[in-house]
């Protein structure tokens, strides 16, 4: 990370007997995206209310290049917020909507023509500038909010689902241009969203919370790949979790009840209880072989890859990845094997 510009320090935010915020503790660099992700109800939003000034935190302190943001009303934080639903102002063409927050702090006119310019050439809006807002699809107009919110040169600017107005198609072309104008404008971006893709496609790094808590900070891959917590390992793309028990020595193992994986043990002791979080393509799916014996009760074309469920033990179903050209069929048999360090350990639950 750049030098800290916010640092979030253990705040914490109750609505009645609603504890949205629980000792949060972030610290976001100058020109990094950041990502809050989370299920619905987390508190991703609360928090970044709290960074923009709308809510004030119960306890703890939020700071921008060092300086206490308490009681600095929204308007004079160095701070924009880009919304949802992109609250344009329809009376106003795209221009004047872009040019709204400068000509609000009474900059001259030639600057104001110069910065609007600017935003419309990066946000490819340049030949819509006296386009009206309704004569606009939902990606120019998602383009025109975020040309108007970085027309102030805020420090940080916060996005509030800045996708989810968008079809599947129009979300995924809009992620590169979201993250190009990032890199240009060097302007820190913290986004909430609930969408993990998003996060891991977007983010430099990602705080995955839960029930107004922190889970784990990483980046987009060692969130994937290192995910700390069960739920992390569950919230952020898909996983098996295996139980069993752990031996240390002869290369370390986990112990299922349907044979043995090699993992890595961290500090767990000997025959210690652990979950192991292993992701479906990390898993070799071979005809034959030496691997863990199953068959395949169900599969889902995907594309790239077919995901297959496979019946390893009475009681324990695996979802494997099979790459693309391989044909399986319900009932087929199977071996699976797992590669040394295909899996993480992860910590109890609190
Ligand atoms: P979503 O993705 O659904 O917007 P979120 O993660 O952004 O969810 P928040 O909106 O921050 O979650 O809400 C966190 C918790 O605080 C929820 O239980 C919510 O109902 C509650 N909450 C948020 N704002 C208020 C409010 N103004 N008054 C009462 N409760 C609130």
């Amino acid at each position: 990370m750049n030098a800290p510009l916010l640092s979030i320090n253990n705040v914490s935010k109750k609505f009645g007997a609603v504890v949205a915020l629980e000792n949060v503790s972030l610290h976001v660099g100058a020109g990094e995206f950041f990502a809050l992700l989370g299920p619905s109800g987390c508190g991703k939003t609360t928090l970044m209310r709290c960074i923009a000034g709308f809510e004030a935190p119960d306890a703890g302190a939020i700071a921008l290049n060092g300086v206490d943001l308490s009681g600095v009303p929204p308007f004079r934080r160095p701070v924009n917020m880009m919304f949802q639903s992109y609250a344009l102002f329809p009376h106003l063409d795209v221009f004047e909507n872009i040019a709204f927050g400068l000509r609000r702090q009474g900059e001259a006119k030639d600057a104001i023509d110069t910065r609007v310019e600017e935003l419309l050439a990066m946000t490819q809006l340049s030949n819509l500038g006296r386009r009206r807002i309704d004569e606009l699809s939902g990606g120019q107009k998602q383009r025109v909010a975020l040309a108007r919110a970085l027309a102030p040169r805020p420090k940080m600017l916060l996005l509030d689902e800045p996708l989810g107005a968008l079809d599947r198609k129009l979300r995924e072309e809009t992620q590169f241009q979201l993250k190009e104008i990032q890199r240009l404008t060097q302007t820190s971006f913290v986004i909430v969203t609930h969408d993990q893709d998003e996060a891991l496609a977007l983010a430099d790094r990602i705080a995955v919370m839960r029930a107004g808590r922190v889970e784990q900070v990483a980046g987009p891959m060692e969130i994937y790949d290192r995910p700390a917590t069960r739920f992390v390992a569950g919230f952020v793309g898909e996983t098996n979790f295996i139980e069993g028990r752990l031996v240390r020595n002869s290369g370390a193992a986990l112990i299922a009840e349907f044979g043995r994986i090699p993992c890595e043990p961290g500090d767990l002791p000997e025959g210690a209880q652990a979950t192991l979080s292993v992701r479906p393509e990390r898993i070799g799916v071979e005809r034959e072989g030496e691997g863990i014996a199953g068959f395949v009760e169900n599969f889902v074309f995907r594309g790239e890859t077919t995901l297959l469920r496979v019946r390893v033990a009475e009681n324990v179903v695996l979802r494997a990845a099979a790459g693309h050209g391989e044909r399986y069929a319900i009932g087929d048999s199977v071996r699976l094997s797992f590669p040394p360090g295909a899996g993480t350990l992860l910590a109890e639950e609190r």
